[in-house]
């Protein structure tokens, strides 16, 4: 099965893979936890670039699709294929979300290279992790120094925060979303619940 994890910086999204690989293995699941972008050495290399040069909007989005085609070839379809449980921290949805929602590149765009580099390919669940934007900000600030795209304007969160609901209602049979406002404990009994469905 193949998982993806989504939400915008700060949502917590993170401290929840390790839970959820935890739980598959512990059930006796081959577990493989990756990201995007990057998971692949030459996808950690796009990445280096994507959060530290400037560039232009769709060279951005090319690079992501870049990323996540590397991906897909090395990591995804072979542990599929293997009968692994994939875990990607972000995927498809967060091209949606960044470069289309909070960016303003028409979707149009986005949905041609999705139906270029994975035309059947779809995750078998995607967990949002929700949070209103005053949340997210309290807790990137706490934590860790900010990348390029965490310096940008709340304004910008807020659309990518859109762009991920209206996708998660398009998409109701494969998305969970994760309320994360909620304490950890909590977050891990709805989890649980979700997995044992999948299992
Ligand atoms: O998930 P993670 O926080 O590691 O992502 C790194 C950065 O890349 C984030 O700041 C996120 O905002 C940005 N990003 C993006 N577009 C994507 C995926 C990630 O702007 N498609």
């Amino acid at each position: 099965k193949f998982i993806t994890f989504e939400g915008i910086d700060g949502a917590g999204k993170s401290t929840h893979i390790g839970f959820v690989a935890e739980f598959l293995a512990a059930r006796g699941k081959t577990v493989v936890s990756s990201r995007e972008p990057g998971g692949t050495p030459l996808g950690e290399k796009l990445r280096e670039l994507l959060l530290h040069e400037k560039m232009h909007l769709e060279t951005e989005a090319l690079l992501m699709f870049a990323s996540r085609r590397e991906h897909i070839a090395q990591v995804i379809e072979p542990g599929l294929a293997r009968g692994d449980w994939v875990l990607s921290d972000r995927f498809t949805d967060a091209s949606f979300a960044y470069q289309s929602g909070g960016r303003g590149l028409e979707r149009a765009k986005m949905e041609a290279l999705e139906a270029w580099v994975h035309p059947h390919l779809q995750p078998d669940l995607t967990l949002l992790f929700d949070v209103p934007l005053e949340v997210a900000r309290e807790r990137l600030d706490a934590t860790r120094t900010l990348d390029k795209f965490e310096r940008e304007q709340a304004a910008f969160f807020e659309k990518c925060r859109g762009e991920y609901l209206r996708r998660a209602a398009q998409f109701p049979g494969r998305f969970v979303v994760i309320d994360s406002t909620q304490t950890i404990p909590a977050i891990q009994a709805q989890l649980s619940k979700v997995l044992e469905k999948l299992l």
